[in-house]
């Protein structure tokens, strides 16, 4: 396959750059370049001038039905994953709000789920990853074997090589469906303090309305949900029990003009999500594709905001520093900086581990539209995140400065270090990594 020109934007539509694309066994003559597999990475972790890209490595390699690992290609989806192994009774360990990423993506970026408070991130369900380095040698990395290379590359951003293969650990489910309570909360403590209480559900989630103001600040959903028992299924769904989801989608027509969302129809909305559910508490069994993939259903649902694109800003604080969701929040508040999707989670206890993300506390992301007064806002609250000892997810981050993530990724110097012992001509960078002096 011979390499060719595209132009290329992850899912915040913005950087668009001209690159020159290779796939399969081709690679560049010379770096740098960078893997990608989905674009579903909101800013330019996965933009360079030359990329390789996993879509034609997707290939199931092994299944091994008693313990349930799938050895598979780099580039195959959680998507098609799903519509393979749910009719087999096995489900992901961990997913992202959307199922179109790559193993290879979710790897790179040590994704997390609902679920990240008992089950942690992707790599911990891992085995093994066959990584290819910069003088194209194919290294097994696993927690036994080359660890250290394992560990670097679990949210190391696609910069320490190109993940082949990746051996994955899925789940045993009994049905496709899920038992799901939502809880309507009145505000952000009362939000907090639920989510905290309901600990022992697997999965957790709390859509938050970033904009109600006073008393009812951050007043949300919280929605909590368990894989059903075959047992609890009614008679109705008996003869569909593991029925993977619907391949069909409707497509966002155009791009929507700037104005349209503004912070009107931003509180609009969050107005009648919140009011929909009227009542205090509500269990309903429900298939995974709606409790996991809301968005999903309507695909390029990103040209929402217009062709400027926009950028999610996601960040992590300690569970001990609440008064720091509190002024983030109020501070968006009071910039009228509505996000059309405001969503927080709970992450466990994490152990540091370079650039991966997550660590024990609340997690808040947020999309804002790509506008000349957003870089100001941002920096406010990046000032926030680091004041309250928290940081922001690389795989949504668009603008971080470098400062920013050697203040708040402790391990943020050691990586940068040993990627330049392995590879002294920086082989693998993103527009991402310069930007962030990765390869000084
Ligand atoms: C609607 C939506 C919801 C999301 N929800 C969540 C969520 O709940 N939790 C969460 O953690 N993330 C979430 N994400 C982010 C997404 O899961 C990550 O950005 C993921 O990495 C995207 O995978 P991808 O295959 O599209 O990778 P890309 O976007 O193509 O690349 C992402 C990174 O992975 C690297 N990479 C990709 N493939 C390889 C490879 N084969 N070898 C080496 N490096 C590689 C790239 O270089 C880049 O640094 C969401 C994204 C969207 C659009």
């Amino acid at each position: 396959m011979s390499p060719f020109k595209q132009s290329i934007s992850n899912w915040g539509n913005y950087p668009l750059t001209e690159s020159l694309v290779y796939q399969g066994k081709e690679r560049p003559a010379s770096g740098p370049y960078i893997a990608r597999g989905m674009g579903r990475c909101y800013g330019d972790s996965a933009s360079q001038a030359q990329i390789w890209s996993s879509r034609a490595n997707r290939c199931m390699l092994d299944f091994d039905s008693n313990t349930g690992v799938l050895t598979a290609e780099a580039g195959l989806t959680l998507d098609e994953i799903l519509q393979t192994f749910v009719p087999r009774a096995w489900f992901l360990p961990v997913t992202p709000g959307t199922k179109f990423v790559s193993l290879g993506g979710a790897f790179a970026s040590d994704i997390h789920g609902k679920n990240h408070h008992g089950n942690g991130c992707f790599s911990d369900h891992v085995l093994w990853i066959d990584l290819e380095n910069a003088e194209g040698e194919v290294l097994r990395c696993s927690r036994e074997k080359n660890q250290e290379l394992f560990e670097l590359t679990a949210g190391g951003m696609g910069l320490t090589g190109i993940i082949l293969r990746v051996a994955l650990q899925l789940h045993p489910i009994e049905t496709a469906y899920i038992k799901q309570r939502s809880i309507r909360c009145r505000n952000l403590q009362e939000t907090l303090e639920q989510i905290l209480a309901h600990q022992h559900w697997t999965h957790s989630v709390a859509w938050i309305d970033c904009l109600a103001p006073g008393k009812a600040m951050g007043r949300s959903i919280l929605l909590l949900g368990e894989h059903a028992k075959a047992n609890e299924l009614p008679e109705k769904y008996q003869n569909q029990a593991l029925k993977p989801h619907s391949t069909q989608q409707k497509n966002f027509p155009f791009f929507l003009p700037g104005f349209a969302l503004n912070s009107f129809s931003v509180k609009t909305f969050n107005f009648l999500y919140y009011h929909k559910h009227l009542p205090k508490q509500k269990e309903q069994l429900v298939h995974y594709e709606p409790f996991f993939y809301p968005l999903d259903a309507i695909g390029h649902w990103n040209r929402i905001y217009g062709k400027r694109g926009f950028t999610q800003y996601q960040f992590v604080l300690p569970p001990d520093q609440v008064d720091g969701l509190i002024k983030i929040i109020e501070t968006i508040r009071a910039h009228g900086m509505g996000s059309f999707l405001t969503v927080l989670k709970l992450f466990g206890p994490q152990k540091e581990n370079y650039l991966r993300f997550p660590k024990e506390g609340f997690t808040l992301a947020m999309d804002f539209p790509l506008s000349p007064k957003l870089e100001g806002f941002l920096s406010q609250l990046d000032a926030l995140v680091l004041k309250h000892g928290g940081r922001v997810y690389l795989t949504k981050d668009l603008r971080m400065p470098p400062e920013m993530l050697m203040a708040s990724y402790p391990q943020a110097e050691q990586f940068r270090q040993k990627i330049k012992e392995m590879d002294s001509k920086a082989t693998f960078q993103s527009l991402q990594s310069q930007r962030l002096d990765l390869h000084l």
